[in-house]
């Protein structure tokens, strides 16, 4: 069986899928890791014919020992029933569409699996789960979407008020049962900082509480299988992947699928004003270090304080971390410029988060010179 440990104690707690899948956050505050990534043969993924196909198969080599085919290839076809198309942009640049899910963010990919697979075991044990989500828009309304109605979960979301969309806030308010919705008083990380303080309190240990934010290792694994669905349908061999970044969930998923086996040549962080991470990557930050987060175009990535960072750092270290992933931040003005350019010139109408991503591979294109086809993720 594939173990997982806490990022602040490789060398103990070992367990499996099921129990880290469930606990969410390590009890020392630290973000489960597998004890290593299984090795694949992109021959898995360049010969199946659709996403779902791929992520039977290299789920199955994640979790074959803690779930058997027939549980799994209904959970993952059940989930992951909607497309992820790849759009020729231009010479060397292709948009992978990742908001064709019911909620229209690529966050449906990783809470509808999640969800099944949380329901799976839980129904297995006869237990109970309290979901408990930080929310800065788009992750609360696929939690849960993805979690309504699951008998043995209860889902509680947190969002800041007045800092997500009219759109986004109506999909995390309306009714669905089994779930509650409030509305915080304070910034995303006021809301990151209530979960991650409740997870730790003695006087809310008897509450069986769970996470289903990109924290949650059930979330991060679904996040790989796109990639490589795209690398499948370019049958080219190297890629850049080009992230819209925030919590840095997302990007752990393509780092996963490349420690698996997919070759990729660069990974590009695209970020907002938000921009800790463009400045670890350039060197100007040695380790993590806390910024307030603020207010941009592309919401859904306003963090400051990158929770997966410190997967990142674990998994990568900062040489392998610096030398592989590509950053920049890109401010709401060229946010701007870069809607309008795309839409342009490619007749193409990219989200706010969408074009932050566009914004950075030309960056990157334009300051390294690098050849090698692009795929940017549209994430909303
Ligand atoms: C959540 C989100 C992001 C950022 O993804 P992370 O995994 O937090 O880095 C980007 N775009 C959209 C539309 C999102 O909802």
């Amino acid at each position: 069986m594939l173990r997982y440990h806490s990022t602040r104690d490789p060398a103990k707690a070992l367990l499996g899928f099921e129990e880290a899948l469930l606990r969410g956050l390590a009890p020392d505050g630290g973000l489960y890791l597998p004890e290593q990534v299984p090795q694949l043969s992109p021959a898995l993924w360049r010969s199946a014919s659709s996403l779902a196909e791929v992520g039977v198969r290299v789920l199955g080599a994640w979790l074959g020992k803690e779930l058997t085919f027939e549980e799994l290839e209904p959970i993952v076809h059940e989930a992951l029933n909607f497309p992820a198309p790849l759009v020729p942009l231009e010479e060397g640049l292709f948009v992978l569409e990742l908001f064709h899910g019911p909620t229209l963010s690529f966050k449906d990919f990783g809470a509808r699996t999640m969800a099944r697979l949380m329901q799976h075991f839980l129904r297995k044990r006869g237990e109970r789960r309290i979901i408990l989500v930080a929310t800065s828009g788009d992750t609360g309304s696929a939690v849960a979407d993805g979690f309504a109605g699951q008998e043995n979960i209860q889902v509680v979301l947190l969002y800041p008020k007045g800092l997500v969309s009219e759109v986004q806030e109506r999909q995390l308010i309306v009714r669905r049962p089994g779930v509650r919705c409030f509305a915080v008083e304070g910034t995303f990380d006021d809301c990151q900082r209530l979960v991650k303080e409740a997870f730790v309190d003695p006087e809310l240990a008897h509450l069986p509480l769970s996470s289903a934010n990109s924290i949650n290792i059930g979330r991060l694994l679904p996040q790989a299988l796109y990639y490589l669905w795209a690398a499948r349908q370019l049958e080219s061999q190297a890629l850049n992947f080009c992230v819209p970044s925030g919590n840095l969930g997302n990007l752990t998923g393509g780092v996963l699928a490349a420690l698996m086996g997919q070759p990729v040549q660069r990974f590009i962080a695209a970020h907002n004003a938000n921009r800790f991470f463009p400045e670890f990557l350039a060197g100007r930050r040695e380790a993590f270090q806390f910024y307030p987060t603020l207010a941009t175009l592309s919401n859904a990535m306003d963090v400051g304080a990158p929770s997966n960072f410190e997967r990142l750092y674990h998994l990568l270290g900062p040489e392998r971390l610096r030398g592989w992933v590509w950053g920049t931040a890109v401010d709401d003005e060229a946010t701007l410029a870069q809607m309008r350019a795309t839409y342009e010139r490619h007749g193409y109408l990219a989200c706010p988060h969408t074009a932050v991503g566009l914004e950075a591979a030309l960056r990157y294109r334009g300051s390294t010179g690098d050849p090698t086809p692009i795929v940017a993720l549209a994430t909303a």
